[in-house]
């Protein structure tokens, strides 16, 4: 039996095991748009393959926050094993739905993952910096592709790891901010040439693929104290930065950036040991 809020539909002809995931932060709407629209074209299309639909956190997504309990997308690394090894009644909300939805990412062959940022941001893709994801993540037409240099935790726990883990290829694209129902729509057909590029089906879409600037994280920085704040407040993703300039203070000490950088996913929980933000490096 199928988790809640997740349709799987099987073409005709075999082919591959594809996730469109959307809404796995509860806050992030588009997601759960194009995962509803296509579920309704799917049962007219004679597609090949198969196709899970997946609103990613339902109970978030009714609250209308990212998540209930802990954040949904950090628990796909490599110790999600250890998440079976909690009794089940002591399993937090996210923890069970991780547990529901692990063993279909596990069998994908290609995920989308959905997202829309919480401050002002271009369209960009998270993935692994090689031929077979530039392939798919240039279909979503992202102005960076961001990529980990360094293996932290948070960076490689996201439902796309989880795929690349098990040999399938994970793209997570970040729409933007959205504040406007046309944008949704643009979501929607550019997912539609990336089920194209993955042979399911013609939808009849412009393909596109053209070269991004490729961004590799090799650093992060952490509030040393709980007087952390950005020099500029405005601060938002892919804000370049210049070798030397201060990024911030912390404790009242200037922290400056050791070369010429992009900021990326800069955090609004600004206390103590948190992740402040990540610096890029244009390769
Ligand atoms: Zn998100």
């Amino acid at each position: 039996m199928l988790p809640d809020f997740v349709r799987h539909f099987k073409g005709k002809k075999p082919g591959p095991t594809v996730v469109v995931m959307g809404t796995i932060h509860g806050n992030e709407r588009v997601g759960a748009f194009v995962v509803d629209m296509l579920a309704e074209e799917m049962p007219d299309l004679n597609f090949t393959g198969e196709i899970y639909l997946i609103i990613g956190n339902p109970k978030a997504y009714a609250h209308n926050v990212r998540y209930m309990d802990s954040d949904l997308n950090r628990l796909f690394g490599p110790d999600y094993d250890e998440l079976k090894k909690i009794p089940v009644d002591e399993r937090n909300y996210e923890q069970s739905r991780a547990l529901e939805l692990g063993p279909i990412l596990e069998s994908a062959d290609f995920l989308l993952d959905l997202h829309s940022t919480i401050r002002p941001s271009v369209p960009f893709c998270y993935c692994e910096y090689n031929e077979l994801h530039l392939d798919l993540a240039f279909c979503m037409e992202p102005k960076y592709v961001v990529s980990p240099e360094i293996r932290l935790p948070d960076l490689i726990s996201s439902t796309d790891n989880m795929v690349d883990r098990h040999g399938g290829i994970g793209i997570t694209f970040e729409s933007g901010w959205h504040q406007d129902d046309h944008a949704d729509h643009k979501v929607l057909e550019k997912v539609k040439i990336f089920l194209q590029k993955v042979g399911m089906y013609d939808f009849a879409v412009r393909p596109i693929c053209e070269g991004q600037p490729h961004l590799a994280i090799y650093e992060q920085v952490i509030c040393e104290t709980d007087d952390f704040h950005f020099d500029n407040p405005d601060v938002s993703n892919f804000d370049f930065l210049k070798e030397g300039f201060v990024l911030a203070y912390d404790g009242g000490e200037e922290v400056r950036v050791k070369k010429d950088s992009y900021l990326v996913f800069p955090k609004t929980a600004l206390n103590k040991g948190n992740i402040a933000c990540y610096l890029a490096y244009q390769k």
